[in-house]
């Protein structure tokens, strides 16, 4: 189920389906179609020499926001332990409370880890690393003409 579906050009087996903007990763977006080989562009994967970055990859605040959500989930957790929910069967009693603490707890931790690797710049090494990563690509013709024929936005300067 997904918003986004895509199909093979060739074949027409379906490729992707997923809702937007789906889990991004930072690699080349060209792949090949398992049944006939066919290459199509996956728009989750991004070449960061020419999309960029999303919007908030470097913003200290909406991790802070995150991390104040998280602690309310833990705290809402913790407090719903001493309480039963109406309705639920007694052999279920806990799964509300667990799942909302370990809610909590991944998003107090995955803030606090964001915000040291933002704070002691390991983060934005990481990113330069994958857009050297992604200008060599491009800086192969080839590649970027490929690219460029599937429909992808490539600028002038690679082709
Ligand atoms: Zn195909």
């Amino acid at each position: 189920m997904g918003d986004v579906k895509i199909y093979c050009s060739k074949c027409g087996k379906k490729l992707l389906s997923y809702n937007p903007p789906g889990f991004i990763r930072y690699k080349s977006p060209v792949k090949r179609c398992p049944s006939c080989n066919t290459r199509y562009v996956d728009p989750r994967c991004w070449e960061i020499a020419i999309q960029g970055l999303p919007r908030d990859t470097f913003n200290i605040k909406s991790f802070l926001i995150m991390l104040v959500f998280g602690v309310l989930f833990l705290w809402r957790g913790i407090v719903l332990f001493g309480m039963r929910t109406l309705g639920a069967p007694d052999n279920i009693q806990w799964l509300m409370p667990t799942t909302i603490t370990l809610a909590g707890i991944i998003m107090v931790i995955g803030s606090i880890i964001e915000i040291i690797l933002i704070l002691t710049g390991a983060k934005q090494k990481r990113f330069d690393k994958l857009k050297r990563e992604s200008e060599d690509r491009l800086n192969d013709k080839s590649y970027a003409y490929i690219l460029s024929d599937l429909g992808y936005n490539v600028p002038d300067k690679y082709l």
